[in-house]
This record gives structure tokens, C-alpha cells and sequence, in this order.
């Protein structure tokens, strides 16, 4: 904490890792003797820049752009880039330290790195997103590339600021470096599935949680938080296995439609008008309700998928839910739930699976993204989907049974935990101090 002070979000998600260590440097004092604790926490670079750009009445802005190269010890660094007003050191790092252990899970040569701008593109015209875009660019294209450190989208960043990004970054460079960012679009070296794949992921994560007490999502009432690109694939994924989504939401409120959400409506509301849930509620008419005040997770519900945003699902949600017949959570979004919720989960024995494990499968296809533009190969869905399946039933399995060599049957904290710090620290030992 004195070392990297007011970096909350860093301090909590730090925390959650160690936490779970106890028995792991009791089994393996070398971790200790190497400091690899000491080690992990400091990211191997970071990068802090100033971004001007000119909006559209001619003023210029500046924002602040940052880029955290965790730890390289698996492979080039992984991890997207997040546009929101809330960006500062401290969500960046938080970001970045999941993503080292997130990336080792998915069992692919992918370091962990994460980045990102305080810039709000919410009602800025495509223009003035384009104009940040390239000069974000301008000074990011020196730090990355396909062997140094890949980015990709998060919250505010999808295919169209990608896009902006991998132009400004082959007029910069003269070289068409597909592997350089990830989550492209199809036409121009973007893999299928990556769109879907981290809200498909948490839904078959869920899936593998729930099998192992004789359940699936049939039937299911089904809670999802968010409306983005998380949200709006998990709710796809759990209507196709049969479930009930009753809910979407964003930073203005929540819409519960008893009858289920019209997930292709909200696709266009979303991704073509650009516009906000509410709008959802009056385009779709009497069946939906927009919520303005209150908390999404009043709303009763067997299976919570928080995919919007960290610490929205508090201890007071927690409750409420486990009160109403909450049997499992699965995080779409990044440390949704606080330390106290999770307690909350762990103590009632319901299935809890953490962000760094359920929401794997987007990386996880971005990887499969560098394989195909490192081959020049372009995968079918079906068979990247049939990868995407298999990666996360392997991160669950290694999940439970690391959970279960330390004696913690069902802990899935402590299985993503131990399991992608084992991996990670075990390659840095190898690669001797550096
Ligand atoms: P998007 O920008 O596509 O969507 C984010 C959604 O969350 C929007 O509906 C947004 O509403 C809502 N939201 C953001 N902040 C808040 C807030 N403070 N309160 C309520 N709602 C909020 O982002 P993604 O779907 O890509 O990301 C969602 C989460 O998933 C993040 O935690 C991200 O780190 C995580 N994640 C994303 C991956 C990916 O592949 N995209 C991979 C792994 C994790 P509004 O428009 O009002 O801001």
C-alpha cells in the first residue's frame, strides 16, 4: 500500500490472489526465497502518456493514456484497453494483475498486461473517436507488437476503436502487423467468436459449475448486469441452453422484462442506434420495465451474471440474492463482485466463479485470434467455437481440482488463484531473475 498508494482497486484485487497463497508457499518455499510475490506486483513497464486530440468545435482535449506491461514470463503481454472517465494507475494495475493469472488459465503463451484512457466516448461523434483513437496510437504503436504486447477491447473499446487504432498503427509502422491487436473485425483479421467469446465463456463456465451438482440452465431465472459486449452474448448464450434472462442494464438503470429479454433488439439498440437501455424499454413496449433507481440485483434470480462493471454486486446484493434462491454467480465482467459478497457466496455453499476463471474465453480467443493471423488462417465458428468449449472446460477442471489438492473442494477462488499463480510463477523461476 505505501509502495503504490491510492491504487484501491490494485490494493483489493492483490489481495484476493494472496489471500489464497497460504498453503502455496508452504509447498513451495522456493516461490519465497525468489520473491516472486514481491515481483509480481510490480509491473515489469509502465507506460503513463498524454493524449491531445481536437473534438468537433475545434477545442483540444487531453486525456491521459496508460498502458501496464505486467509480467511477460508466459508469453508477449495480453490484455485490453478500457476507455472510461473512471480510468486511472489504480483500475489499470487491478486489470493487469487479474489478467497475468486469467491468462495463465486459459492454458495459452499469453503474458498479462492491460491499459487504457480516462476519454468518455459516450456522445462523442465517430469523428472525435477516431481522432483520440489515432493519437492515442501515436504514442502507444512504440511499445507494442506481436511479440511485445498485444491489446484488445474492454469497456468503451470495441471493433470500431480497434479499427481506428490498427489503421493509425499500419499508417505508422508501414507494416501489417495482424497480430498486434486483437478483437478486429472478420473482414480485416478479427477471428469469429471473439465478439461472443467472453460472454459465451462465463455461460459455459456456468454450465460446468452447475453440472457438477446435477443442474443446468433449463429453467433457470437468469439476472445479467451490463449491456455491452459481455452482457449482451451471455444473455444470448444462457436464452440458447434454455435459461430465462430477465434483465439488462447500464450505467443509468436496469430493465426487467419478465418474459425475457429480446436479445436481437437489444443488439441494434446497442450496437447499431447507439443508444441506452431505456430506449430498449420504450421500443419493446408494456412487457419491459425501465428501473431508474434501485439495484439490479433486487430482482430475484437463480443464476447472477455480473457483466458490467468491478465492485457492483456488493455484501447488501449478496444477501438479498441468497435470501431469493441464488443457487450460482458467474463473473462476465472483472471483479464484479467486492470481498465481502464473495464471502457472502463462499459461506451459503452456492457455486461462485470468479472473474479471472468465468470470463477467461475472451482472451482466450483473442489468443486463438494471434494463432489464426500468425498462420494467415481464418477458422470457421463452428471449430473456434469447439475451441472455445474445450478451453472452458478445461479452466473449470483445473479449477476444481486444484481447489480439491488443496483440500478446498468447490472453492473455485482458490482454484483460479492457485493454479494460474503456480503456472506463472514456476516459468518465472525458470527464467531466472529478471
Ligand atoms: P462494454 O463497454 O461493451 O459494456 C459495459 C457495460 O457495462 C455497459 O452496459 C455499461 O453501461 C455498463 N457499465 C459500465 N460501467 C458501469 C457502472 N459504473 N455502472 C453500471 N453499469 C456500468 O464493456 P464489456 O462488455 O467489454 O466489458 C464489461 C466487463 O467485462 C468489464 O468488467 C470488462 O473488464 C470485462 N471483460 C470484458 C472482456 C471483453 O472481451 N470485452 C473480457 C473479459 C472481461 P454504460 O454504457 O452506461 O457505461
Amino acid at each position: 500500500v505505501r509502495r503504490n498508494p491510492g491504487e484501491t482497486e490494485f490494493h483489493q484485487a492483490a489481495d484476493e490472489v494472496f489471500d489464497s497463497l497460504g498453503p502455496v508457499l508452504k509447498k513451495h518455499p522456493e516461490f519465497v526465497q525468489a520473491s516472486i510475490l514481491e515481483r509480481i506486483c510490480e509491473p515489469e513497464r509502465q507506460i503513463i502518456f498524454r493524449v491531445p486530440w481536437v473534438d468537433d468545435s475545434g477545442k483540444v482535449r487531453i486525456n491521459r493514456g496508460f498502458r501496464v506491461e505486467f509480467n511477460s514470463a508466459l508469453g508477449p503481454y495480453k490484455g485490453g484497453l478500457r476507455f472510461h472517465p473512471s480510468v486511472y494507475l489504480g483500475i489499470v494495475k487491478f486489470l493487469g494483475f487479474e489478467q497475468i493469472f486469467k491468462n495463465a488459465l486459459t492454458g495459452m503463451p499469453i503474458g498479462g498486461g492491460k491499459g487504457g484512457s480516462d476519454f468518455d466516448p459516450r456522445g462523442r461523434s465517430d469523428g472525435e473517436v477516431m481522432r483520440f483513437c489515432q493519437s492515442f496510437m501515436l504514442e502507444l504503436y512504440r511499445h507494442i507488437g506481436e511479440y511485445t504486447d498485444v491489446p484488445a477491447g474492454d469497456i468503451g473499446v470495441g471493433t470500431r476503436e480497434i479499427g481506428y487504432m490498427f489503421g493509425q498503427y499500419k499508417r505508422i509502422t508501414n507494416r501489417y502487423e495482424s497480430g498486434v491487436l486483437t478483437g478486429k473485425g472478420t473482414g480485416w483479421g478479427g477471428s469469429l467468436v471473439r465478439p461472443e467469446a467472453t460472454g459465451f465463456g462465463a455461460v459455459l463456465f456456468a454450465k460446468e459449475m452447475l453440472a457438477t451438482r446435477g443442474l443446468s440452465f433449463e429453467g433457470q431465472r437468469v439476472v445479467v448486469s451490463g449491456s455491452g459486449n459481455v452482457a449482451l452474448h451471455a444473455i444470448a448464450k444462457a436464452q440458447s441452453m434454455g435459461a430465462n434472462v430477465i434483465t439488462c442494464s447500464d450505467s443509468s438503470g436496469y430493465v426487467v422484462e419478465e418474459q425475457g429479454i429480446d436479445v436481437e433488439l437489444l443488439r441494434d439498440i446497442k450496437e447499431n442506434q447507439r443508444l441506452r437501455v431505456s430506449d430498449y424499454a420504450e421500443q419493446r413496449g408494456s412487457g419491459a420495465v425501465f428501473v431508474q433507481d434501485g439495484s439490479i440485483w433486487d430482482v430475484d434470480a437463480t443464476v447472477a451474471l455480473p457483466c458490467a462493471t468491478q465492485n457492483e454486486l456488493d455484501d447488501v446484493a449478496a444477501k438479498r440474492l441468497l435470501s431469493r434462491g441464488l443457487i450460482a454467480v458467474a463473473e462476465g465482467a472483472n471483479m464484479p463482485s467486492t470481498p465481502e459478497a464473495i464471502e457472502l457466496f463462499q459461506d451459503a455453499k452456492i457455486l461462485f466463479g470468479p472473474g479471472k476463471a468465468a470470463n477467461a474465453g475472451g482472451v482466450a480467443t483473442s489468443a486463438l485470434e494471434m494463432q489464426q493471423n500468425a498462420s494467415r488462417d481464418a477458422w470457421t465458428f463452428e471449430h473456434t467455437e469447439r475451441r472455445l468449449e474445450e478451453i472452458m472446460a478445461n479452466i473449470h477442471e483445473r479449477c476444481a481440482t486444484t481447489a480439491d489438492e488443496y483440500g478446498l473442494p468447490g472453492n473455485y477462488v482458490a482454484g483460479a488463484n492457485i493454479a494460474g499463480f503456480v503456472q506463472v510463477a514456476n516459468a518465472m523461476l525458470a527464467l531466472g531473475v529478471v
